[in-house]
């Protein structure tokens, strides 16, 4: 089968690799479409993700729909022909965190497209790809592939808003209106969320979140003041998301976030220790809380986009052909065209 394989930073190359066995528990699929995520961009760009090296031949992508081809001798509840949006954690469904409805702390996650672990966990971006049964959940004919690989990064929205708490009536703020923040948006809003604002440093994508149904969007970097008058009173929203991995957009938000409140790290910091006003976090009782992938939520994702309860076609950016992958890559990183670009075969 042929697959887009990392070989080091900036050197993906489409081409054939051996299709192993198919285990009992497994099934294989036939690829419909791929998301390239800030963490496949990542690889691309720097060769590694965070403190994560990639240190040999990776297939990228985790972000994945298709068609499942064969089933292995002990799968029931699916069948050949069903579409399937891929759940890439495999977690180990046995350790204390599985055990405990918690699996995207799993001790022994495999999670596709990851140089987390060595061996690498090999990822999607190619033309069949084998996951346990448990990971395909079936997605109804009327959602697309490309709607249905956006069911991961939905996921890990649902999961950071269940983070925040109560929704419902809220004022929420999300820093990064990229991909995550705008998916954060229309959760919040699903949950509730009586008012969203959202900020970034690009006006593009800014407009995008308006289409998307955000309230106030501000550029923090041609109008800071619009985001600093919030800091009258001691603050004034009751959620904040960081969904941008930048320790300023981090620092920035504590100052807006009203007494009681509460900060959701979902963004990726860069390597090493990030600074937090702790007297600010302390004075005003703020809870900072970790948002990590996601474990049922991406039931939940998928039930969202099969139901039309949100809709993420705003965010669909363009779809290219595997062919152009480093094409696709380049469009995926450039904030003034693209939120989301998709691979096909
Ligand atoms: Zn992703
Ligand atoms: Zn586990």
């Amino acid at each position: 089968m042929r697959a887009a394989v990392l070989h080091a930073a900036k050197d993906l190359r489409i081409e054939d690799v051996p299709e192993r066995a198919l285990g009992a528990d497994e099934v294989r699929v036939r690829f419909g479409a791929g998301g390239i995520c800030g963490s496949d961009l990542s690889y691309y760009f720097k060769g590694r993700v965070g403190d994560f090296d990639v240190r040999q031949p990776l297939i990228l992508g985790h972000e994945v729909s298709g068609t499942v081809e064969a089933l292995g001798t002990s799968v029931s509840g699916l069948a050949i022909g069903a579409r399937v949006a891929v759940n890439p954690s495999r977690a180990c469904l046995t350790c204390d965190y599985c055990r405990a409805g918690r699996g995207n702390l799993c001790r022994n996650m495999r999670f596709f497209g990851s140089a987390a672990i060595f061996p690498h966990v090999q990822g999607g971006f190619s033309e069949t790809l084998i996951a346990r049964a448990d990971q395909c959940v079936p997605v109804p004919d009327h959602v697309s592939m490309r709607v249905a690989a956006c069911a991961e990064p939905l996921a890990v929205a649902v999961h950071a808003c269940r983070r925040a708490g109560e929704l419902a009536g809220r004022s929420v703020l999300i820093a990064g209106a990229g991909p995550i923040g705008i998916l954060l948006a229309l959760v919040a809003r699903r949950m509730g969320a009586a008012f969203i604002a959202i900020t970034d440093l690009v006006e593009a994508p800014l407009a995008v979140a308006r289409a998307a149904g955000v309230d106030e969007t501000i550029c923090v970097a041609t109008a800071p003041e619009q985001l600093e008058r919030y800091e009258a009173d001691k603050g004034y929203f009751d959620i904040a998301l960081e969904a941008t991995g930048s320790p300023q957009a981090l620092a920035s938000l504590f100052k807006v976030v009203r007494p009681g409140g509460r900060v959701v790290q979902v963004g990726m910091m860069p390597p090493g220790v990030i600074p937090v006003p702790a007297n600010i976090l302390m004075a005003r009782e703020i809870d900072f809380v970790g948002a990590f992938r996601f474990h049922g939520e991406f039931q939940t994702a998928v039930d969202y986009l099969s139901r039309g309860l949100i809709d993420v076609t705003p965010i669909l950016s363009a779809d290219m052909p595997m062919g152009e992958a480093d094409a696709a890559f380049v469009l995926a990183a450039d904030r003034n065209r693209a939120i989301k670009v998709h691979l096909t075969f």
